[in-house]
């Protein structure tokens, strides 16, 4: 047996526990694999709550990103002893995920280990690192290029927006980082952040103009609600945003006007369904000109034990940078 962090609902009521599970337990698919480590993702806070609706099947184990060797496998893909990582489909809502020692996948949400990242590494960046270099990548396939000015990334300490500051700044852009954390404005500037914006400046408490002073070649927004319609109207003329998160709320008070006036365009980010074509090739980058130099900086580890409590951190918004969990 191993141990295992589960979620279920019953009679009681919800309940979030380390207990031993069998390989019994786990779901079918053709790898079983040994985990060496996962993350805490916002998504992970939300699996850890009885209100978060996320998880779709009881009980589970959540962990939406893993990484290990494969211990057991029935496709040629992946012989035993492959280093191997998972993120997204259904893993850590809808099948069990990261949070035990053995996890049981389809091989077709695997990732060979891509050279030039430990399983460690790999976890590091995990979602939400994938999520900020699709998010790059998206902005630059809208044409984006350093020379055309600021960059704006909300949320900048969270897993999300702190790898998408580390990764602009060593492309050579220059990154004004979005955050609500007055202490942390040292940490961003290590990360290569050129400006620190605070976030009443981002999504003032007065209604917003449809329209503000143009400032931003393009930005990074995990944040979404009240500030995205505030960075909408002021992004420069033919500028993008590419929004993957809800963590300041899902509603989008803006108007038409940033769109029309100014061709300014909204990239939609999911890192969940991604193709595996597109998938492979931001691990590729991620293992590469997208990997953080100081990355170590950005990352804190814990034992499965400390996994609850990181949940309700990172839906408190008290996180910074990313958690790697160590199974
Ligand atoms: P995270 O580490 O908690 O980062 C979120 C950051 O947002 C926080 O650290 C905080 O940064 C800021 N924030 C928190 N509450 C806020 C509020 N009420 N108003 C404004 N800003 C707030 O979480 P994450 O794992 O990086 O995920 C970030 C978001 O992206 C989540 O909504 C998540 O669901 C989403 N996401 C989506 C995808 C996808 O595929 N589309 C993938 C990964 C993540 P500061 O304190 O620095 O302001």
């Amino acid at each position: 047996s191993f141990r295992a962090l589960i979620v279920d609902k019953t009679e009681e009521g919800f309940v979030r526990e380390i207990r031993e599970l069998t390989r019994e337990d786990l779901p079918p698919g053709e790898l079983l694999i040994r985990v060496r480590y996962s993350s805490v993702n916002y998504k992970d806070g939300l699996a850890g709550q009885p209100n978060g609706r996320v998880v779709t099947a009881y009980p589970l184990v959540p962990g939406i990103d893993l990484a290990g060797e494969v211990a057991e496998s029935s496709d040629a893909r992946f012989p035993a002893g492959s280093e191997v990582l998972v993120t997204g489909y259904g893993l850590g809502v809808s099948h069990s995920g990261g949070y035990a020692a053995y996890a049981r996948v389809p091989a077709d949400w695997a990732i060979r280990l891509p050279a030039g990242l430990t399983p460690r590494e790999a976890m590091a960046c995990g979602t939400a690192g994938f999520t900020a270099a699709l998010s790059v990548a998206r902005l630059e396939a809208a044409g984006l290029a350093p020379e055309h000015g600021p960059v704006l990334v909300t949320g900048a300490t969270g897993g999300v927006g702190s790898f998408a500051v580390a990764m602009l700044a060593q492309l050579g852009y220059r990154v004004a980082a979005g955050t609500g954390k007055a202490a942390e404005h040292a940490f961003l500037r290590e990360l290569g952040a050129a400006e620190v914006v605070p976030r009443e400046e981002l999504a003032p408490p007065e209604k917003p103009l449809p329209l503000g002073l143009p400032r931003w070649a393009a930005a990074v927004d995990p944040v979404g609600g009240p500030a995205l319609a505030r960075t909408l109207a002021t992004v420069r003329y033919g500028g993008a945003v590419a929004v993957s998160g809800l963590a300041g709320g899902t509603e989008l008070p803006a108007t038409v006007l940033p769109f029309i006036l100014r061709g300014v365009s909204l990239l939609g980010i999911d890192s969940v369904q991604c193709p595996m074509e597109e998938r492979q090739a931001i691990w590729q980058r991620l293992a590469g000109d997208l990997k953080p130099r100081r990355l170590e900086a950005m990352i804190g580890e814990i034992p499965l034990e400390d996994v609850p409590e990181a949940m309700d951190a990172i839906l408190q918004g008290r996180m910074r940078g990313r958690l790697v969990v160590r199974l």
